[in-house]
């Protein structure tokens, strides 16, 4: 049982942690900003697994079903598209995974900050007791990253972070190029199991024929588990981003406080440029402009 001592210590530190003034003044920018990796278990065991289940693929892809091909054609082409696919799978993994999705300053909520904001009487600030900052609206906190995120859709440990503001575009990338791989591979294995068939099966692969239809199911086990799973999320990303509404939002059914904007103003703002080619890269980083995250409504 807890002495009285000890809940009154309890309370003492509560209402310590409601007082602005009390929360531990933000390091200078530039000296604690690194690079962005969250280090959590779970997350980067999920990350090194989709690497690993795209080398899967790539290792059946070439030498199980492209190199014993007869046509150089097919093997070349279908070679090409592969690679050039799983090359932008993985460094949209990669940007997804150490790109800041739009973590919140940690420990802003001091006296001096709350006073810079200048907020008019009856505005509402929001601060987050476990960050210790002042949360911009639409911003929620992430327990696995431990950071108030703006516009944070969720966590995914596939990416290893939290999918927010600042990389949405190269999670929705992510999910796109996996779906595409996926139905390639799919296609790919169809149309090999049809070749082994008109042919002697110890002529259409390199390895046994109980291997090639071990690692071809397996391949197809793979790609359809995934091109399902990577689809319905690319689906449910479009359709949050379209509808200017996150994945928390939607989930808790929040009041809408911000200003609908078009379907196309809302890609804009995630993919950072008017449509062109940049939405397909990993590579062209999105200009968010510099927009004021603390514009509270009154
Ligand atoms: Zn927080
Ligand atoms: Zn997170």
């Amino acid at each position: 049982m807890r002495s009285p001592a000890h809940r009154c210590r309890d309370i003492e530190r509560q209402a310590g942690y409601l007082q602005p003034d009390q929360c531990v003044p933000p390091p200078p920018r530039g000296t604690a900003d690194g690079m962005w990796f969250i280090q959590d278990g779970c997350g980067i065991v999920c990350g090194v697994i989709t690497w690993l289940l795209v080398f899967y693929a790539e290792f059946v892809v070439l030498f199980v079903m492209l190199v014993p091909s007869k046509s150089l054609v097919y093997s070349i082409f279908n070679g090409i598209l592969f690679n050039a696919l799983a090359f932008l799978a993985l460094a949209s993994h990669f940007r997804a995974m150490l790109t800041d999705p739009g973590a919140v300053q940690k420990g802003n909520a001091t006296k001096e900050f709350i006073e810079s904001l200048q907020l008019k009487p009856g505005q509402v600030v929001y601060k987050c007791p476990k960050c210790c900052s002042i949360k911009p609206d639409r911003a929620h906190h992430c327990s696995v990253c431990k950071r108030c995120i703006r516009k944070m859709d969720h966590h995914c440990p596939w990416v290893n972070n939290c999918v927010g503001e600042e990389n949405q575009k190269y999670f929705v990338l992510f999910t796109m190029y996996i779906a595409l791989i996926s139905l390639h591979c799919l296609v790919m294995v169809v149309f090999h199991f049809l070749y082994c068939f008109e042919e002697d099966w110890t002529k259409c692969s390199t390895f046994s024929p109980p291997a090639t239809v071990i690692l071809l199911i397996l391949l197809c086990f793979e790609g359809l588990l995934f091109l399902i799973f990577t689809s319905v999320m690319f689906g449910t990303q479009v359709h949050s981003i379209c509808s200017d509404e996150t994945g928390i939002e939607q989930l808790k059914r929040e009041e809408r406080r911000w200003a609908k904007k078009t379907k196309w103003m809302n890609m804009k703002a995630v993919f950072g440029h008017p449509f062109s080619i940049a939405w397909l890269s990993p590579f062209a980083t999105p200009d968010h402009g510099k927009s004021d995250p603390y514009q509270y409504v009154v």
